[in-house]
């Protein structure tokens, strides 16, 4: 009797456990392989079909910048993000001794113009500029990661529940001084609110930092890098890998801000590209 027991419960089993694998290996395949939309602007992103049958994931670059490389329906994609110093026309891609040109338009950016009472947010002290200097020589190191073993996910999810505060490419003026474009996308929420990863990965880098303060930096493979700064509390410490969705911190106002909010910056072959690119269509309207 218990022979019979035993082997019923393997003929049960099987095709449940078999069941199970395909419905995980689908439902892996779908979000890994997942391509975002092209957007052949300053800050956008460009994904291009690669001509090739290798089953070994190839290489590709641009500017002598390595390019993450996705399979999506059986072939090979690489994905190109643009800077906001783009210039509009034709640009190209190599890979494997092939040339893949590709057009750029222009995309005009709104504007931001402050006025600010006292210049210290302008003016930093000796002491400040060099704190400064050195954290942006350890983030810019950061941006320049390529794993490449790591294919990132890029159907990306929403880190923080919250209206979006200040988008992406905004050009601000200060006292009508024109500073650096807005490289990131603010989402406002109270402090203390959960920020989610949007996308598996690797921290690589946490600190506190004098603009950004309480930052934390994900590693998502092959150059895609997301920043999150102003955290109030940091959930995580470096070489933690997490799931997407996995808590990572909390929103807050640390550095140079003025309210709760959470800048997100995401880098792809150390360019900055508008994060709002690979959110789902229902969150890019929240
Ligand atoms: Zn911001």
């Amino acid at each position: 009797m218990i022979n019979v027991h035993i082997i019923n419960c393997q003929i049960l089993r099987k095709p449940l456990h078999f069941l199970l694998m395909a419905i995980a290996s689908l439902t892996l395949s779908y979000t890994v392989n997942a391509l975002p939309q092209s957007a052949n602007v300053p800050g956008g992103l460009v994904v291009i079909e690669l001509d090739t049958k290798t089953s070994q994931q190839p290489k590709a670059m641009y500017k002598q910048t390595p390019l993450a490389v996705i399979q999506h329906n059986k072939a090979w994609h690489a994905v190109v993000g643009l800077g906001l110093g783009a210039k509009p026309g034709e640009h190209f891609i190599t890979s494997e001794g092939k040339r893949y040109p590709f057009s750029v338009s222009d995309k005009q950016y709104p504007e931001q113009h402050i006025q600010l009472k006292t210049r210290k947010h302008i003016d930093l002290s000796a002491e400040d500029l060099a704190r400064h200097r050195g954290e942006k020589k350890q983030a810019l190191a950061v941006f320049d990661v390529f794993d490449v073993e790591q294919q990132p996910d890029l159907a990306f999810s929403k880190p923080v529940v919250g209206p979006y505060s200040s988008p992406f490419g905004l050009k601000r003026f200060f006292n009508g001084e024109p500073r650096n474009p807005h490289s990131g996308l603010d989402i406002a929420a109270p402090t203390g609110t959960p920020i989610q990863a949007p996308a598996a990965g690797k921290v690589v880098l946490t600190g506190d930092f004098f603009f950004n303060g309480n930052v934390v930096y994900m590693d998502h493979g092959q150059g895609v890098i997301s920043m999150f700064c102003h955290l109030s509390e940091i959930k995580v410490k470096q070489g933690d890998v997490l799931d997407k969705n996995q808590i990572l911190g909390k929103v807050g106002a640390t550095g140079r801000v003025t309210g709760p909010h959470l800048h997100w910056s995401v880098s792809l072959n150390n360019v900055r590209i508008d994060p709002m690119l690979l959110l789902p269509k229902e969150t890019q309207a929240e």
